[in-house]
C-alpha cells in the first residue's frame, strides 16, 4: 500500500481552493475563483472533466419554463440567464472554445386541453414578473413559429429570449479557460472526506491528502456522502435522465419545442436533441429500452417528423436534486467549506450565476442574500 502523503505545496503552487467535482459548476467555480486571483485545484475523480450530469445536458436556458412560481429560484434563473451571453463570449476569449449560445425562443405546448388553463396562468404572473411571453397561441400559430408542430398540440406560449448552448463544449471550455488561469485540474483523484482542522481544509483521497484554506464541493449527484460528514441535512438524489438524438437537416427546427412530457431542440450541426426522461433509479445511468420508448413518444407528439429521422444515439446522466432547491453556501460544519449542487435540471442554466455567487461568498467571508434560500444550513421539511 502507498504511503499517505500529504501534498505540501511549495509557496508557489500553495493551493488556497480544493474544488471536488469537474463538472460544469465545479470548473464554473474555479474558473470564477481563478479570475479573482486565488490558486485553486480542482480534484475529479473520473479520467477527464465533464463526464457526469454535464456530459448528459440538452444545454437549455429555459427560465420561462423551469421555474414554476415567482420566488428565489426564478430569481437565480433568471439572473443566470442574464449572465449567459458575457459569459460565453469571456469563456471564448479565455479558452477559444464556442459554446454555440443560441437564443431561439422556447415554444411551450400542451396536447392537453385541461392544461391550457395552466398555461394561462403561468403566463399571468411570468408578465407580472417582467418575463417576455408571448399570447397563447393556437395551433397554426405555432406551426408558423415551427413547421411540424404535431397535430395533437393545442395551444402553446413563446419565449422569444430562452435558448441553449452545447453542454459538452461549455465544459470543454471551462476547463481551457481554468487551465489557462492557472487551475490544476486533477483527475483520476476521488475525494473520501473532506474535514477541517482549525484554519485548514482536508480532502482525503485513497493516497493522498490536498489541503487548502477553503473546498468547494460541486461532486453532483455524488456530493451526498461528503456533505453529511460536513453536517449537511438535506440530501443530494440521482435523477436519472435519458436522451436520444436524431439527424434532421441544420435549420429545420428553428425553436426549441418544450411540451407536457419533454422537449425537442436541434444543435447548430443539425443533431436533434429528445429529451429527457425523470426516474429515481439511483445511481444506475444507462439507457433502457423503455426509456427510448417515452422518448420516441415524446417526439411524436411534439413534432412527428423528429419520430421519423435518423437515430443518431443516446445518453443518460443523473441530476444531482435536492429538496428545496440548489444547495449553495457554507455548510453548518464549517465557514471554509461551501457547496454548490442539487442544480438538478438546470446546472448549465445555473452555472455563471452559482460561480459569480460561490465566488463572491467565499471571498467576502458571508453567503449573500440571494444564496440564503439556498443555503446548506437548512432544515430539512417534515
Ligand atoms: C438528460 C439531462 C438533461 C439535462 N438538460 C439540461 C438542460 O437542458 N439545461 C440545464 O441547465 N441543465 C440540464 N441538465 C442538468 C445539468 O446537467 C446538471 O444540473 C449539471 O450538469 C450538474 O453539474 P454538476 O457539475 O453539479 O454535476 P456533474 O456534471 O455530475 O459533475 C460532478 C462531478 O463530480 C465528480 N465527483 C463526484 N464525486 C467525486 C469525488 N468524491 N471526488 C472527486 N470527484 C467527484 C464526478 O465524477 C463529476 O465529474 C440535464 C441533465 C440531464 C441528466
Amino acid at each position: 500500500m502507498l504511503d499517505r502523503v500529504i501534498a505540501t505545496p511549495t509557496s508557489q503552487d500553495r493551493t488556497q481552493c480544493l474544488v471536488v467535482g469537474a463538472g460544469v459548476v465545479g470548473l464554473a467555480v474555479a474558473w470564477e475563483l481563478a479570475k479573482q486571483g486565488l490558486a485553486v485545484t480542482v480534484l475529479e475523480r473520473q479520467p477527464e472533466c465533464g463526464l457526469g450530469a454535464s456530459a448528459a445536458a440538452a444545454g437549455m436556458l429555459a427560465a420561462g419554463v423551469e421555474a414554476g412560481a415567482p420566488g428565489p429560484f426564478l430569481d437565480l434563473c433568471r439572473l443566470s440567464s442574464k449572465m449567459w451571453r458575457d459569459w460565453a463570449e469571456q469563456l471564448f476569449l479565455d479558452s477559444g472554445v464556442d459554446c454555440e449560445l443560441q437564443t431561439t425562443g422556447l415554444l411551450r405546448v400542451t396536447s392537453s386541453a385541461e392544461s391550457i388553463s395552466d398555461l394561462e396562468v403561468r403566463r399571468a404572473w411570468q408578465l407580472t414578473q417582467g418575463i417576455d411571453v408571448s399570447e397563447l397561441l393556437t395551433l397554426d400559430q405555432l406551426r408558423r413559429e415551427v413547421a411540424g408542430v404535431s397535430g395533437t398540440v393545442v395551444a402553446g406560449l413563446l419565449y422569444p429570449d430562452e435558448g441553449h448552448v452545447h453542454s459538452h463544449r461549455v465544459t470543454q471550455a471551462l476547463e481551457l479557460a481554468a487551465r489557462h488561469l492557472g487551475v490544476r485540474i486533477q483527475t483520476g483523484v476521488e475525494v473520501a472526506s473532506v474535514t477541517v482542522d482549525r484554519d485548514r481544509v482536508l480532502a482525503r483521497t485513497p493516497d493522498q491528502d490536498f489541503e487548502a484554506d477553503f473546498a468547494v464541493i460541486a461532486a453532483g449527484s455524488w456530493s451526498g456522502g461528503l456533505l453529511a460528514q460536513l453536517g449537511v441535512r438535506v440530501g443530494v438524489d440521482p435523477i436519472r435522465g435519458q436522451m436520444a438524438a436524431v439527424r434532421l437537416p441544420p435549420g429545420s427546427l428553428p425553436r426549441i419545442v418544450f411540451g407536457d412530457r419533454g422537449y425537442v431542440l436541434q444543435k447548430r450541426g443539425g443533431l436533434v436533441l429528445i429529451g429527457a426522461t425523470q426516474e429515481a433509479a439511483g445511481f444506475d445511468s444507462w439507457v433502457t429500452l423503455a426509456g427510448l420508448e417515452r422518448l420516441s413518444q415524446i417526439a411524436s407528439h411534439l413534432l412527428p417528423a423528429v419520430g421519423e429521422a435518423a437515430f443518431a444515439h443516446s445518453w443518460a446522466g443523473l441530476r444531482p436534486h435536492s429538496a428545496g432547491g440548489p444547495l449553495l453556501g457554507r455548510v453548518p460544519a464549517s465557514d471554509r467549506v461551501l457547496v454548490a449542487t442539487g442544480h438538478h435540471r438546470n446546472g448549465i442554466l445555473l452555472a455563471p450565476a452559482t460561480a459569480a455567487l460561490l465566488g463572491q461568498a467565499l471571498l467576502s467571508g458571508a453567503d449573500s442574500p440571494e444564496l440564503a434560500p439556498f443555503s446548506p444550513r437548512r432544515v430539512v421539511a417534515g
